[in-house]
């Protein structure tokens, strides 16, 4: 075979020894349709295998200068290859359906997380799960989607000789009709919304040549509309003295061409989505494309809604709520260039923008942009790495930026990419911070109060409903979800499959596994026959509060005609429900909105005139360096819900813990006094930002086989970690601690093992581990994942 031209494959094969790139030569016939982004048929070990193209050159050691970032271990191998053996590519199955950036990042991504290519490259693929070969009849493959149809919606508009037509009298249909299209065009969907059955009419007015039907694409899932009112994004009259500086900034870094990131660091409503509006619009009308990541839970319609209203059609949404068709659609906008800018969680990162001139991350210090499966990646370190391929500005936003962030805007950059703060303390116009109150729970309790809410809370709230305003109060359950506790013997019953402590379900009087879905059922105290698993005593009782308990205090607090509205997991089940609920409470004339963290973020309501806090402990404790950083970020975003509008705001936070220095900052507005005392605590005792974090865990059905394969991955990876060149202007040498128990033993009967890497930043762990994983070699029974700035090590 002659080659025009050699392309680098990835197989589409979900394997970590797989996941090299490999090379393949395209025959003349085929080498118009083989460009990056399209996916091959090809033949790996005389079996057809799907593929796709990373590179093209003219010959294959062309192709690995194109792809610097590339595995050295594919490298070596092509530098030796014969041309007359390498195989020719078999068909071209699909063309391009990628953003520019794909190869490049899906390189570096299965490179920096110790992940299988093909997983990385499959965020970039269309939604609907992975494609299929079917052989045909006569021997030849076709790639085969999950059939997700295409939607499409008809159009009846009068033609230029209808437009005088009148109707016969008794012709009430066609009247009708003329009527409804006396304005423009409409879709067949909103005729019949409008009008019981007009088919017959269109049918003969278009016969007539009065009306025409036009077939178009229907984009299914921006059907969004609310009347909330302030999902509007009416452009200010004028910028306040900091965005205009987060503006220059940004600007600056578009000039610079070299991906500078640039943090907002602002107050809650100090304007930071109206920097992000702006800037998009400059990069709109330079003609590319914009990317915006919101944390899922802040994706509501309110968020959605404002981008919607500056930017109409060409707004793109993803979240997990889209149904398959619709998360289709909203890919193909984008992909179609129909859509220009993209709202979405985590995953929008990958979708098909062309000419992406900005990525913005909100909430940046949000846990929700690490993904929890492989490949186990970060977005705000991928939008690093695209804004640095790319030549684009990443802006970051938040109001209570991660330590990561804060660390690399002090030193003034990270890896070669500069990173500046700019700072927004104020609210525009005269919306000031709420005064805060901490309510010490311990005092009211020696006091005799067993109530739900503390006296400046219970006062506060029946202020509200005097005044006819609205609050907002929350009740986090996380760590306060019900569970059942022996009362002799402090057991609290535990998965037989997994060791994590069972969840109470009082309707269904049931204890459910959170892990694997387990259901046990039980009589709690004081129902006959209560039991402890442990020591057989009866005072087996339930503890924790749920949210429905802190509805029915409120409910007995307040006067009947204040609007009591309920917002958690229960709640929200339906597809509308969250928007549905916070419709009511915008539309109520005096309301408490009650719920767990998702009324936390990102609501914009100017009547909230008071904030309550529950419980502010339950995360403050917990056994995770980050917790303290998240309670804290909780309670600052939950508190500046309150006094967005012309009316002063009041937080109330009720604690045991009120010199908690988390409780202490919140409280006086002194973010400082946070960071120092969290800085000091990840200082000394070498966490992030100061390391690198990285956490490979093993398990498996067999725990001597778990355990000792562990124990084998860790010495190598060990003895690799000191061959690497070392960073003595860090003061540190790697540290690898373990193989020790995780803190869950036992998840679905598997026996977990893990070792934790403190490295310091900059040090290549990847490859140590990498390296290590090929090494020791795959087992049967046992699985590893490596987890490189891992977040959840339990
Ligand atoms: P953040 O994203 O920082 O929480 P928002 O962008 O939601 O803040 O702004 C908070 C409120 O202030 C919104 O109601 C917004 O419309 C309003 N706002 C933003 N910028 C200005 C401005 N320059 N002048 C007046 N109002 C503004
Ligand atoms: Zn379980
Ligand atoms: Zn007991």
């Amino acid at each position: 075979m002659n080659a025009a031209a050699y392309v680098l494959v990835a197989l589409d094969i979900p394997s970590r020894a797989l996941s090299d790139p490999f090379t393949y030569a395209v025959p003349s016939d085929l080498v118009d349709d083989a460009v990056p982004g399209c996916t091959v048929l090809v033949d790996f070990n005389h079996r057809p295998a799907l593929g796709y193209v990373l590179a093209l050159g003219g010959t294959p050691d062309a192709l690995s200068r194109r792809t610097p970032e590339e595995p050295s271990r594919a490298g070596r191998a092509r530098r030796g290859l014969d041309l007359r053996k390498i195989k020719p590519i078999s068909a071209v199955l699909a063309g391009p359906a990628c953003s520019d950036l794909f190869a490049e990042i899906s390189f570096w991504m299965s490179r920096e997380y110790v992940a299988p290519l093909s997983e990385c490259l499959r965020l970039f693929l269309p939604p609907g799960g992975t494609p299929r070969l079917r052989r045909r009849d006569d021997g030849s493959y076709a790639l085969e989607r999950p059939a997700v149809p295409e939607a499409h919606e008809r159009v009846v508009s009068l033609t230029p000789e209808g437009q005088d037509y009148v109707p016969p009298k008794t012709a009430t249909r066609q009247r009708q009709l003329m009527e409804a299209l006396a304005c423009g065009p409409v879709t067949t969907r909103e005729l019949n919304l409008l009008y019981t059955d007009l088919s017959a009419a269109i049918r003969s007015l278009a016969k007539k040549g009065v009306v025409r039907v036009d077939e178009r694409r229907a984009w299914r899932g921006i059907d969004d509309a609310t009347t909330l009112s302030s999902a509007k994004g009416t452009a200010p009259r004028q910028l306040t003295k900091g965005q205009q500086a987060a503006l220059s900034a940004i600007d600056a870094a578009a000039q610079d061409g070299c991906g500078d990131v640039v943090l907002i660091d602002g107050v809650t409503g100090s304007g930071k989505t109206e920097v992000y509006l702006s800037a998009i619009e400059r990069v709109l009308s330079r003609g590319r494309t914009a990317c915006v990541l919101v944390p899922e839970i802040s994706l509501t319609a309110q968020t959605v809604g404002r981008f919607r209203s500056r930017f109409g059609q060409a707004v793109a949404v993803f979240h997990s709520r889209l149904s398959a068709g619709e998360r289709l659609d909203q890919w193909d906008m984008v992909r179609s260039g129909v859509a220009r800018v993209v709202v979405g969680a985590r995953s929008a990162l990958f979708c098909p923008l062309r000419d992406l001139g900005l990525i913005v991350i909100d909430e940046e210090h949000e846990q929700s942009y690490k993904q929890g499966s492989s490949p186990r990646y970060h977005a705000r370190e991928v939008a690093a790495q695209m804004a640095r391929l790319g030549g684009f500005p990443l802006v970051l936003g938040s109001a209570t930026p991660s330590a990561e962030a804060l660390a690399r805007c002090r030193q003034g950059s990270h890896l070669g990419q500069r990173w500046t703060r700019v700072e927004m303390p104020e609210r525009p116009g005269s919306a000031k911070l709420p005064d805060i109150i901490v309510a010490d729970l311990r005092r009211e309790f020696s006091g005799g109060g067993r109530s739900v809410f503390s006296r400046p809370l219970r006062e506060a709230l029946l202020d509200v409903a005097e005044r006819r305003e609205k609050a907002v109060l929350l009740h986090n359950r996380r760590g306060f979800a019900p569970f059942l506790m022996c009362r002799d013997c402090g057991c609290v019953p535990t998965c037989k499959h997994c060791s994590t402590a069972l969840t109470y379900h009082e309707r269904t009087h049931t204890l459910e596994c959170h892990t694997c879905g387990s259901v046990y059922h039980v009589r709690p105290y004081p129902a006959a026959g209560s039991a402890c698993p442990k020591c057989g005593s009866r005072y087996l009782a339930k503890m924790g509060m749920g949210t429905q308990q802190v509805e029915d205090a409120l409910v007995a607090l307040l006067p009947d005609d204040v609007k009591v509205i309920r917002m958690d997991a229960d709640s929200t089940r339906g597809k509308d429900a969250h928007k549905q609920l916070l419709e009511e409470f915008d539309a109520a004339e005096c309301a408490v909105l009650l719920g767990t963290q998702m009324i936390a973020k990102g609501l914009d309501f100017p009547e909230v005139t008071l904030v309550g806090v529950v419980i502010a402990d339950y995360a403050l404790k917990m056994p995770d360096f980050r917790a303290q950083e998240r309670a804290y970020d909780l309670l600052e975003q939950v508190a500046g819900r309150a006094g967005r509008g012309d009316n002063p705001g009041r937080v109330i936070i009720q604690t045991y813990l009120p010199n908690d220095p988390v409780i202490q900052a919140v409280a006086k507005h002194d973010r400082a006094l946070f960071v120092e005392h969290d800085s000091r605590q990840r200082r000394e005792a070498l966490y992030p930002p100061y390391v690198r974090l990285t956490n490979v865990l093993v398990w498996g059905r067999n725990e001597a086989a778990a355990r000792s394969y562990a124990s084998e991955l860790a010495r190598i990876t060990a003895r690799n970690l000191e061959m690497l060149p070392q960073m003595p202007s860090s003061g540190m040498s790697p540290l690898l601690m373990g193989p020790t128990s995780c803190v869950i033993e036992r998840a679905k009967d598997n026996f977990r093992f893990h070792f934790i890497i403190k490295s310091p930043v900059g040090l290549d762990v990847s490859s140590a581990i990498s390296s290590a994983l090929s090494e020791v070699g795959a087992k049967p029974g046992i699985n590893v994942s490596v987890d490189v700035d891992a977040y959840d090590m339990m």
